[in-house]
């Protein structure tokens, strides 16, 4: 089956909304309408409101947040919930990713949490994976991705799972400039595929994108997306420069 490429910017916490609409006028007078990829920004959550606003005119163009808290509301001072990314315009949320499991201390079972609480709310969630080095230089990549897989879709229908984003982030090679390389992406993209089907059959599990993250550049987003089993690419450090996001957008 054929998946439309999704190419996914994680702003982490950088660009204010001042840079932000700097961006966007560089970034869009570079990249007219895709119709045969899907592009998401993740801004931070007080830039997304700018970004949603500086591409009215190009609704071709998803916005994200990069985090939820586990529950829609209450008294959670601090947190950013789906029921606001919802009404601000959002249609996608982070779930897991590196960065939340090993600065914040995120486990699965908080990510069990979240990724109900997103599909509840009718946006797409984005469930990020990926082994530590010490993880992979222990052989044990498969089953770290398989269990973080298994914990994200714990709390979903089938009908829900069919509806996810996934993510193959290795640890090691986030903001690292280390990459995995593509034939090492397309074997782990094959073992989350693999696990896919066994969860929701073969027809729900292939409209399912697996995007690979990690110090993807310019110089390497070509060769990583045309790897089999690669859907997508999600890009920190080299979406923040309006210029090289366009040109591995057009990769
Ligand atoms: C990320 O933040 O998801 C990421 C992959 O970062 P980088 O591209 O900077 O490694």
């Amino acid at each position: 089956m054929h998946r439309k490429p999704v190419l996914a910017a994680n702003w982490k916490l950088n660009h204010t909304p001042n840079d932000a609409r700097a961006f966007l006028q560089r970034f869009l007078a570079q990249v007219p309408k895709l119709n045969e990829r899907t592009l998401v920004f993740f801004p931070s959550a007080l830039t997304v409101g700018t970004v949603i606003e500086g591409l009215k005119d190009r609704p071709e163009i998803w916005v994200g947040v990069q985090n939820v808290h586990g529950e829609a509301q209450g008294a959670f001072t601090g947190e950013n919930s789906v029921l606001m990314a919802r009404d601000i315009g959002a249609r996608v949320v982070l779930v897991g990713h590196s960065e939340r499991r090993h600065v914040f201390g995120e486990s699965d079972a908080h990510t069990t949490k979240k990724m109900a609480l997103v599909a509840q709310a009718r946006l797409t969630p984005m469930l990020c994976v990926g082994e530590t080095l010490e993880e992979r230089e222990a052989g044990r990549t498969g089953e770290v991705v398989e269990r973080q897989l298994a914990a994200g879709l714990a709390g979903l229908e089938d009908g829900q799972v069919a509806g996810i984003m996934l993510a193959y982030e290795p640890v090691w090679a986030i903001g690292t400039g280390r990459t995995a390389t593509p034939a090492d992406a397309s074997e782990i993209h094959g073992v989350l595929r693999r696990a896919l089907v066994s969860r929701v059959g073969d027809k729900a599990a292939a409209g399912i994108p697996i995007l690979y993250g990690g110090s993807v550049n310019r110089g390497n987003a070509s060769q990583l997306l045309a790897a089999p089993d690669v859907d997508g690419l999600l890009v920190g450090g080299a979406s923040l420069d309006a210029d090289s996001w366009a040109s591995i957008v057009r990769a």
